[in-house]
């Protein structure tokens, strides 16, 4: 267990029982020491798994956690997000802190609910005000500000709001009491439901303390004050807490994160164990010059904690900046070279095109499906973005109230749907309407698979309890999957925003879109918000291993108005990065090649011209219209074993 780990590491690992706290730059072995410390207490009988919470923030990182501790032998630990954590023990004790009433329903966003509220406080509003506002409420209640405190909270932390102060607030409190009129809750109030149900409950604190003895908190850089007062809750005092953490990558400050509490843990943890590491293992010599170069420029407290990355790997190429006349492309030359690097034996999963906002992932998924590169795209997936599914989990929670609570839950989610106009017996024959019948159709499925399964959850000391199949349970679960919908189902590249590949690390990486206004966001104004977003370069350039792409386009169509590149990137060239321009433009998508898309409802690649819309694969075709089936002929790909994933190649008459 100790053999991979080096003195540093070590000592983490083998601290005492008590508070540990890991402050280190990125790639230096934080979640890998983590993760051993759990797994070497665990299997040396000094804690029982049972008894240990591990927490992060995104679920990706949090199946990362969990994969590493069951590749350690200590599977059965518990890694969550917070919020999982919340909601897995609210559900718990809910019925018994709320006398039999009905639990709250979970809204996934805030953004309608934000609408209402402003209409309500005679606020004008468009989407992207309403957006705004949701922003000052949620970054409000993480930081535990009431809406009559608002305004000094705001003025203090240098939020720029859209509105005056005090008109935020109003909304901020008709937004409250329109969710309590309406029986919803929102993400924070789940967090705040999970305190108060300690705080305020003896018994439960006693049952939840007894469960939970020991307490891991990886990128606890990014805790927010409500998360942390549920970790105190936790505790209750104790003080068996391991938390692990950087400063340089405190990238969800704008929602009320801070790295206070990570700076502050020695002050504050009487006789804590602190380990500094500064060997890098993930990144080569190159890279590591890169990474030194961007948290240089930091300032205040962060500069002052700044420790100088060591690589430990070997040499390898020099990072590159690319420079194209357009976003165009720039897309069409990383998908190239991705499928370069696919024909050199870099496997598909071992690369990543990393970019600062979701919307440019449909450049790249279209540049890549193109060259023939499968691809995943991570993060948001689609599914549950679709409209027509959102309205449907709309419908299902408002059917927890209309429907009968002892009707099976399929039948219950297929008149919940058919209330909504969806014909169960009748797909539309073709076309966009036919894709939304079979998302809803994939929705009755899931709901099938959730009843058939037997599954029993292992809850509390209290023992195992039967799974709840009821609707409210099955409508939390899509929320669950929502959140957590990243698994990765195929190898493919990935396309991920910066924010949800911290973390993570591979072989090659490709930064995209490093033109300012998108990297740093024209949303960024402020000098503070101006840091956080060189820290979100910082978290891009310390994921490669390997190779390590740069590149931006100077206009975002051909022809339009050129862009200044990304004012960070000056740093990087003098750390060592080598530019180039290309002025040859990139090919214009051939769209009578097949592309790939991931089949919904087994993730097998899918490559199909027309039909690739379909969106499923034809081993999963038992309700595919017999008419359509027979004009597909399908070939198990040739090409599958050139792309090295399950592949199905799908060819339309056409
Ligand atoms: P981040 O800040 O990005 O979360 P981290 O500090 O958590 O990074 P890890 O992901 O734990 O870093 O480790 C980075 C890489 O280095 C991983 O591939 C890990 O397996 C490897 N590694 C860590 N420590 C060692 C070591 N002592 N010897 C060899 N490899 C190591
Ligand atoms: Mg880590």
């Amino acid at each position: 267990m100790l053999a991979g780990l080096d003195p540093d590491q070590r000592t983490a690992v083998t601290a005492p029982a008590g508070p540990v706290c890991i402050l280190a730059g990125a790639g230096t072995g934080k979640t890998r020491a983590v993760t051993h410390r759990i797994a070497y207490r665990t299997m040396s009988g000094e804690i029982s798994p049972r008894h240990v919470l591990a927490v992060t923030f995104t679920a990706r990182a949090a199946a990362e956690m969990r994969a590493r501790l069951g590749a350690l032998g200590a599977g059965g630990v518990q890694a969550r997000t917070f919020h999982a954590a919340a909601l897995r023990q609210v559900r718990y004790f809910a019925p018994r802190l709320l006398d039999g009433r009905r639990m709250p329903e979970l809204m996934e966003s805030k953004a309608r609910m934000v609408g209402l509220a402003a209409a309500k406080a005679g606020v004008r509003t468009d989407r992207a005000a309403a957006r705004d506002l949701a922003g000052e409420i949620e970054w409000a209640k993480s930081s535990l500000v009431e809406p009559g405190e608002y305004a000094v909270a705001a003025a203090k932390a240098l939020r720029e709001p859209p509105y005056e102060p005090a008109r935020v607030a109003e909304v901020f409190a008709a937004y409250e009491q329109l969710k309590r009129r309406q029986g919803v809750i929102d993400f924070e109030d789940l967090l705040r439901a999970a305190v108060w149900g300690i705080e305020e409950h003896q018994d439960v604190a006693d049952q939840i303390r007894a469960q939970y003895r020991h307490f891991v908190v990886d990128e606890y850089q990014d805790v927010n004050p409500l998360q942390q007062r549920l970790l105190d809750a936790w505790l209750g005092g104790r003080d068996d807490l391991t938390v692990v953490g950087d400063a340089s990558q405190t990238i969800y400050s704008f929602t009320g994160a801070t790295s206070a509490y990570l700076i502050d843990f020695p002050r504050q943890r009487r006789g804590a164990v602190v380990v500094r590491l500064v060997r890098d293992y993930r990144s080569t010599p190159q890279v590591v010059g890169l990474a030194n170069a961007v948290i240089r420029q930091a300032r205040g407290t962060e500069a002052k904690l700044r420790l100088e990355l060591v690589g430990q790997r070997p040499s390898g190429p020099e990072p590159e900046l690319k420079i194209f006349p357009d976003e165009h492309s720039e897309a069409v030359a990383v998908a190239r070279r991705c499928r370069e690097l696919i024909a050199a034996g870099t496997p598909a999963s071992e690369i990543a095109v990393l970019f600062r906002t979701n919307a440019q992932s449909e450049t790249y998924e279209e540049a890549l499906a193109d060259a023939e590169v499968p691809y995943v795209v991570r993060g948001a997936e689609r599914f549950f973005e679709r409209a027509e599914v959102r309205q449907a989990m709309v419908a299902l929670r408002a059917a927890v109230r209309s429907i009968p609570g002892e009707t099976p839950l399929v039948e219950a989610v297929v008149e919940a749907l058919a209330a909504t106009g969806w014909n169960r017996q009748q797909p539309p024959p073709g076309g966009a309407a036919r894709e939304q019948w079979e998302a809803l159709a994939a929705l009755v499925a899931l709901a099938e698979e959730y009843a058939a399964s037997p599954e029993i959850l292992p809850i509390g000391e209290a023992g195992r309890v039967q799974r709840d199949i009821s609707l409210a349970a099955f409508n939390d679960e899509l929320i669950r999957r929502a959140e957590q919908q990243h698994a990765p189902t195929v190898s493919g590249v990935t396309l991920a925003s910066l924010h949800s590949a911290k973390g993570l690390e591979w072989d090659a990486v490709f930064l995209a879109g490093l033109a300012d206004g998108t990297l740093p966001t024209t949303y960024a104004k402020t000098a503070e918000q101006l840091e956080e977003e060189r820290r979100l370069l910082y978290v891009g350039v310390t994921r490669a291993r390997q190779l390590l792409w740069l590149s931006y386009g100077q206009s975002r169509a051909p022809g339009g108005r050129t862009r200044r590149p990304c004012r960070f990137l000056p740093q990087l060239t003098k750390g060592g990065a080598t530019e180039s321009r290309t002025v040859e433009p990139g090919r214009k998508p051939d769209r009578r090649r097949p592309q790939v898309s991931l089949c919904r409802i087994c993730g097998a690649t899918l490559l199909a011209g027309a039909d690739r819309k379909l969106g499923r694969c034809p081993t999963c075709p038992s309700d595919l219209d017999e008419d359509l089936h027979e004009r597909l002929q399908v070939w198990r790909a040739v090409t599958a074993a050139e792309l090295k994933v399950p592949a199905y190649v799908v060819f339309t008459d056409a």
